[in-house]
């Protein structure tokens, strides 16, 4: 989510491994699977959806239905929300991103691929017809193009068609447009020095921290980061 090659060739190099050595996919049902599937197993009441956290201290979570008295407190929230519950840590540079769809009768790619801008127009970073990859993401007869912007300024809706329509090789106009969607904060920035990808997870005192802001900047690093987490909870409780 950046263009102007400033992440550390560590993150660069450990993110082509696993493009290289991995698969990648979407789940049919949405990126909401994936805490879904994660949180299936446990007992429904052991977990308080919509119950924002305004505190946290050693052996205490403060929300806004009340305290919650525990022997481990793992942070799990964003890099920002991160550091205002536990102003110690470092703070982290996000990077933006906006990502336009488009509805089209008319597929303009019949794969599921990545196409980036080799001319390096600077306007659009990537464009897939989602759709291919995950059928479910259109009504039958229909196809889903996400189109990705880097940065904190958005384009104007047209301009991208317009230039989506140079990077496939054929019309967009008859297109919809769906919706545009900004995500200000949406990737913690990786500049070197990174040393160790792998951040300390543990900060004393029964808390914890984790998030893609402890490993690598991806959904890969926030679930390696969750272990490690959990790895380090249960040594500490097992300890006593
Ligand atoms: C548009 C976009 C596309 C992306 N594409 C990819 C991709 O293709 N592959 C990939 O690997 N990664 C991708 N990422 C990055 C990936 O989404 C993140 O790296 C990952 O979600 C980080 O997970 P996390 O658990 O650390 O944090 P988050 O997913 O940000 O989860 C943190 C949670 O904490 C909650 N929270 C915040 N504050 C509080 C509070 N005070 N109390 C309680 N809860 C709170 C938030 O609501 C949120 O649900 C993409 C990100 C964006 C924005």
């Amino acid at each position: 989510m950046e263009r102007e090659l400033e992440t550390s060739s560590r993150v660069f190099a450990m993110v082509l491994r696993s493009f290289a050595r991995g698969r990648i996919g979407l789940p049919a049902e949405g990126m909401a699977a994936l805490p879904r599937a994660i949180a299936d197993p446990l007992p429904a009441d052991l977990i308080d959806l919509d119950t924002p956290v305004s505190q946290v201290a050693p052996g205490r979570v403060r929300t806004q239905a009340g305290d919650i008295g525990c022997r481990a407190v793992v942070v799990a929230v964003d890099p920002l929300a991160a550091a205002t519950l536990l102003p110690a840590l470092p703070p982290v540079r996000m990077h933006s991103y906006t990502t336009y769809y488009h509805s089209t009768a008319e597929p303009p790619l019949a794969e599921p691929i990545l196409l980036v801008d080799g001319d390096r127009r600077e306007l659009v970073a990537n464009t897939v017809v989602v759709s291919r990859a995950a059928p479910a993401y259109a009504p039958a007869g229909r196809h889903l193009v996400a189109t990705s912007v880097v940065g904190p300024t958005a384009p104007p809706e047209p301009a991208v068609r317009l230039e989506l329509a140079r990077l496939y090789g054929r019309s967009t106009a008859d297109w919809t447009h769906l919706t545009t969607v900004s995500i200000p904060a949406a990737l913690p920035a990786a500049p070197p020095p990174q040393g160790r990808l792998r951040k300390p997870v543990a900060l004393g005192d029964g808390l914890f921290v984790a998030g893609d802001h402890r490993d690598s900047p991806s959904i890969q690093g926030a679930l390696t980061s969750g272990w490690r987490a959990a790895g380090a909870v249960l040594e500490r409780l097992r300890s006593g």
